[in-house]
């Protein structure tokens, strides 16, 4: 068994039982990258000095026996909108094309404290916008289980690489849905936890009030690992919350006799695939032959999440981004004074899909439309909040599909933003809510996986990952590995 298709709790065991060591799992998952890299494009830049460093140091740590986090030596990406100090962090983005963060994101503090392995900076949607990674300012990411298709967005190459054995793991954004979406179309596990349980210092802020790090991985204990990991309160995030975090492994348990399991009917939308649908069906089957109890429940607002949604995030982008002008950060357009050098700046550095969303955000925050759009906007998500408060009182968890489809062919949407932006129907009612959800796998639409969403309370977590546990150890979708040739 080649190495690169184990998962971080297998090599684990092959660490500390020293059959392998730290370099050679680093090495294994380099050479993978080096076989299937220009297939599937889900890297931005690549750290191997410094992540051969790392495992030098954990077979070092090993050697003398010390005590060693669960993720030590265990090769894994950083969506590139994640600082590290020192590594190129460009948001995918010509704007930030050079820019090199004097600081490491809290995660990324944490996750060299468990002595991981960070392989490189993956792909992304320019400032996490978009669902596809086609807009990406430096390439489009592939799905490794069809390379004509798109991996999601706008974590498309967190997901690519772990779905192609480029990655163990991987850490990802979720402002909408950019987390779950590509975890879904390739096959992987993504959890979005609640809002304020990962820190987001040091995470390039799109939309402030949504924005989430999470975990993407092969299976839900490694998600459980990761999350571990990663988890807990941070002074340097106003928004952190501040209560002790779980044990997430213990979550692990594959007996949910009474686990009280709702599906809310409005997610199956207009233009819903059949197969999506019959597989999350099936899915319901697979949880209430577990022991689940299920009913169905109404949340009759979410039919305007997605309109709210839009507003929401692109105001706060707008807001967001208003700190590239070129002074301080990345690119600096040529002009004669202050304006036109920030306009030079603007024009020369954001792509089409970034534009488009600054536009909309100052649009909605402008005089005269302030209260028609973004006030309107902002009442809406507390009835949406509300529809999942409603719910969590008769039900543990809420199920669900990711995305109306499976993974769309790359071109296919990119020139029709609303076509786009319909992907998010599902996603974006958790993020405005600030709940806990995980994409899972579910089946298959001919070759291309199905994503099954969990929703939890806020700080749920721990129910959502025993839920997904036990539908994981039911089957075996998440053994499958993407075909990309030369296995
Ligand atoms: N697709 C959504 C958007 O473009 C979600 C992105 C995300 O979660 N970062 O805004």
């Amino acid at each position: 068994m080649e190495l690169y298709k184990l998962t971080a709790h297998e090599l684990q065991q092959k660490l500390q039982t020293k059959e392998v060591t730290a370099v050679e799992v680093a090495e294994a998952v380099y050479n993978r990258i080096d076989a299937v890299e220009n297939k599937v494009q889900a890297f931005i830049s690549l750290t191997k000095d410094r992540a051969l460093e790392q495992a030098r140091r954990v077979d070092e740590k090993i050697k003398t026996n010390t005590a060693l986090s669960p993720l030590a030596g265990i090769p894994g990406a950083l969506k590139d909108n994640i600082c590290v100090q020192g590594t190129k962090t460009t948001c995918a983005s010509q704007i930030l094309e050079n820019f090199v963060p004097p600081y490491d994101a809290t995660v990324t503090e944490k996750l060299v404290d468990a002595d991981t392995v960070v392989v490189g900076k993956a792909n992304m949607d320019e400032f996490a916008m978009g669902s596809s990674t086609e807009n990406s300012a430096f390439k489009v990411s592939r799905n490794p289980w069809d390379t004509d298709t798109v991996p999601g967005g706008s974590s498309g190459g967190s997901a690519a690489a772990v779905a192609s054995g480029e990655a163990i793991w991987a850490l990802g954004s979720d402002t909408g849905g950019s987390i779950r979406l590509p975890a879904a179309y390739c096959g992987v596990v993504g959890l979005k936890p609640t809002y304020g349980r990962v820190s987001r210092y040091g995470l390039v802020a799109y939309a402030s009030s949504l924005d989430q790090i999470g975990p993407i991985t092969r299976d839900v204990t490694d998600c459980a690992l990761v999350m571990n990991a990663i988890a807990g309160y941070d002074h340097r995030d106003s928004t952190s919350i501040n209560t002790p975090v779980p044990d997430y492994t213990k979550s692990l348990v594959k007996d949910i006799g009474g686990l009280k399991i709702g599906l809310p009917k409005e997610y199956f939308v207009a233009g819903m695939d059949p197969e999506v649908e019959k597989a999350v069906y099936a899915a319901i089957e697979q949880l209430k032959a577990l022991g689940a109890d299920y009913k169905e429940v109404s949340m009759p607002h979410t039919e305007y999440a997605l309109a709210t949604y839009y507003m929401v995030a692109t105001a706060e982008a707008s807001s967001n981004l208003s700190r590239y002008v070129g002074v301080g950060f990345g690119h600096r357009g040529q002009g004669d004074d202050l304006i036109s050098m920030a306009t030079k700046t603007r024009t020369e550095g954001f792509g089409d899909e970034v534009r488009r969303r600054i536009m909309l955000g100052n649009y909605a925050l402008s005089s005269g439309y302030y209260d028609a759009y973004y006030l309107k906007a902002l009442k809406v998500r507390t009835l949406i909040k509300r529809d999942f408060d409603k719910a969590f009182e008769d039900v543990d968890v809420l199920v669900a599909p990711i995305a109306p489809t499976t993974a769309f062919k790359i071109g296919e949407k990119v020139n029709d933003p609303l076509a786009m932006y319909l992907q998010d129907v599902c996603t974006v009612p958790v993020n405005l809510a600030g709940v806990p959800a995980i994409s899972l796998p579910c089946g298959f639409k001919g070759h291309l996986p199905i994503g099954l969403q969990i929703i939890g309370k806020p700080l749920g977590e721990t129910t959502v990952l025993q839920a997904a546990y036990a539908f994981e150890q039911s089957n075996d979708y998440h053994k499958r590995l993407a075909p990309l040739g030369g296995e």
